[in-house]
């Protein structure tokens, strides 16, 4: 499963940094997830509390922060967030926005308790 994959590289960036730190554990973890990551926020969260399990980032907390990816209307000139690459503009209706952004999948944030 990919968010299984990911999840286990994020709770490993934590125990690192953790052991960097000299921290006993983390509380919480900060995540932004891109509207165009092809992440799924609730599965991810569910496979970083599996991943967490017996590590000292049992039983921190997941804040997953979405970051809307944008897209930009050449017809119209109008920007619009969005989730898809194939979004149509909202404001005209012309298919083929210029998408920037939005595919971050990274921590942004470790709270590490002494
Ligand atoms: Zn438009």
């Amino acid at each position: 499963m990919h968010e299984m994959s990911l999840a286990l590289s994020i709770i490993d960036l934590a125990v690192e940094h953790l052991h960097r730190e000299g921290g006993s554990r983390v509380s919480e973890v900060e995540i932004e997830v891109g509207s165009l990551a092809g992440v799924m926020a609730d599965s991810l969260e569910f496979c970083l509390e599996a991943a967490a399990r017996s590590t000292p980032v049992e039983d921190a907390e997941f804040r997953l922060i979405p970051v809307m990816a944008r897209g930009d209307c050449a017809f119209c000139r109008r920007g619009f967030d969005v989730d898809s690459y194939f979004a149509v503009c909202p404001g005209c209706g012309e298919p083929g926005l210029a998408v920037s952004g939005g595919r971050e999948l990274k921590v942004r944030a470790l709270t590490i308790e002494d």
